[in-house]
C-alpha cells in the first residue's frame, strides 16, 4: 500500500455514487408511478435465488427496498439448493409468461450443478433486466440497444453524469468477467474509447495502467491499483468489493484510495461510489421493460 504523506492535499474529484443514485431514484419514482397508472397494475421485478447464500439474500433485500422506494413491486423467489436444471427452467418459463412480471434478475452464486446459462438461455430477452441472455450480450457486442448489465451500466452512468470525456481516451479495464469487466469494456468501446482489457494473466499491469486516462477495476483484489501506478489526472472507477483483514472488516475497493486520490483527477470511493448506482440501473432497466409491456399491451 502506498502511504499518504501527511499534509499532502487530495487532488481528485470524488465521484459520489450516492448523490447520483438519489437523482436517478427521484426520476424512477415519477416514471414508475406514471407507468403503473397507465398499465393498470404495478409491474413486478422478480428476483430468483437458489440456495442459502447470505450475500445473495442481502442483495435481494436491498433490491426489495430499492423497489419499494420507487413504487415497483418486488417478488423474491428463494428456491431450494436441490432444484434441478429442468425445474429451474420451468420457474423461469413461468415468469416469462406472467403478464405483471416486467423483469427477472438472478442472484449469484448459483449452485455448482446449475450454470447461469440454465437461466440465461430460458429467460425472455424482453425481461432480461440484468443483461445476461445471449440476445442482450450479442446486442451489446454489436453496439445495438440492449439491456446492459447493471454494474458496468452504473460505471458508465457515473462517467456520463460527471461529463468525463471518453471518446478517444485510453481506458484500461482490469477484470474480464461476463457481468462486469467484459461488458464495461464493450460499453467504453461503444463510447469510442480505446480499450485495453487486463486480467490475472496480464503481465506488467502497472505499465498498462500508467497509460490509462480511465482506469476501471473489477478484479476483487484489495490494493491492486495504487496511486503510484496512475497517470496524473486519470479517472478511476472502482467496482471492487473486498473485506480484507487489514481493513478490520471494513469494505474497500480494488484501488488503494489513500494514495490514488492524490494522483487521480476523479475517483469513485468504496463504499459510496459504483455500488449505490448499480441497483438504480437495475430499476431503470425494469422501467424500460415495463414500458415495453405497455407498448405490447396496446398502450404507450
Ligand atoms: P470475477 O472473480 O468473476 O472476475 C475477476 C476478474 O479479475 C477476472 O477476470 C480476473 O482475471 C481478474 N483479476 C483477478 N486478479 C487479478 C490481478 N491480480 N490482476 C489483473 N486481473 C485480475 O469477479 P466479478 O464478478 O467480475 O467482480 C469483480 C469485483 O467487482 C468483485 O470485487 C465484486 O465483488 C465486485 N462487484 C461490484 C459490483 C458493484 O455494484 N460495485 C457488482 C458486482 C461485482
Amino acid at each position: 500500500m502506498d502511504s499518504v504523506k501527511a499534509g499532502q492535499p487530495a487532488t481528485a474529484t470524488i465521484l459520489d455514487g450516492r448523490a447520483l443514485a438519489g437523482t436517478l431514484r427521484a426520476a424512477s419514482l415519477a416514471e414508475a408511478t406514471a407507468l403503473t397508472a397507465r398499465l393498470g397494475f404495478q409491474p413486478i421485478l422478480a428476483v430468483v435465488s437458489v440456495g442459502e447464500d447470505p450475500a445473495a439474500r442481502s442483495y435481494t433485500a436491498g433490491i426489495a427496498r430499492a423497489c419499494a422506494r420507487v413504487g415497483l413491486a418486488c417478488r423474491a423467489l428463494d428456491l431450494p439448493e436441490t432444484i434441478t436444471a429442468i425445474e429451474l427452467r420451468g420457474v423461469i418459463a413461468g415468469l416469462n409468461g406472467e403478464r405483471d412480471v416486467c423483469g427477472v434478475l438472478a442472484t449469484l452464486p448459483l449452485p455448482a450443478h446449475l450454470p447461469l446459462s440454465v437461466i440465461a438461455e430460458t429467460l425472455a430477452p424482453a425481461k432480461d433486466i440484468d443483461g445476461i441472455t445471449p440476445t442482450s450480450i450479442g446486442r451489446l457486442a454489436l453496439g445495438e440497444v440492449a439491456f446492459a448489465p447493471n454494474t458496468p451500466a452504473g460505471g458508465m452512468a457515473i462517467l456520463r453524469h460527471h461529463a468525463i470525456p471518453i471518446a478517444g481516451k485510453h481506458a484500461v479495464v482490469i477484470g474480464r468477467s461476463g457481468i462486469v469487466g467484459k461488458p464495461m469494456a464493450l460499453m467504453l468501446l461503444q463510447a469510442d474509447a480505446t480499450v485495453t482489457i487486463c486480467h490475472r494473466h496480464t503481465t506488467d499491469l502497472a505499465a498498462l495502467v500508467r497509460q490509462a486516462d480511465i482506469v476501471v477495476t473489477a478484479a476483487g483484489r484489495a490494493g491492486l491499483v495504487t496511486g503510484a501506478m496512475l497517470k496524473p489526472g486519470a479517472t478511476v472507477i472502482d467496482f471492487g468489493i473486498n473485506f480484507p483483514e487489514w481493513a478490520g472488516g471494513k469494505m474497500v475497493g480494488d484501488v488503494d484510495f489513500a494514495s490514488a486520490v492524490l494522483v487521480a483527477g476523479a475517483i469513485t470511493p468504496v463504499p459510496g461510489g459504483t455500488g449505490p448506482v448499480t441497483n438504480m440501473m437495475l430499476l431503470r432497466n425494469a422501467l424500460t421493460a415495463a414500458r415495453m409491456l405497455l407498448a405490447t399491451s396496446g398502450g404507450a
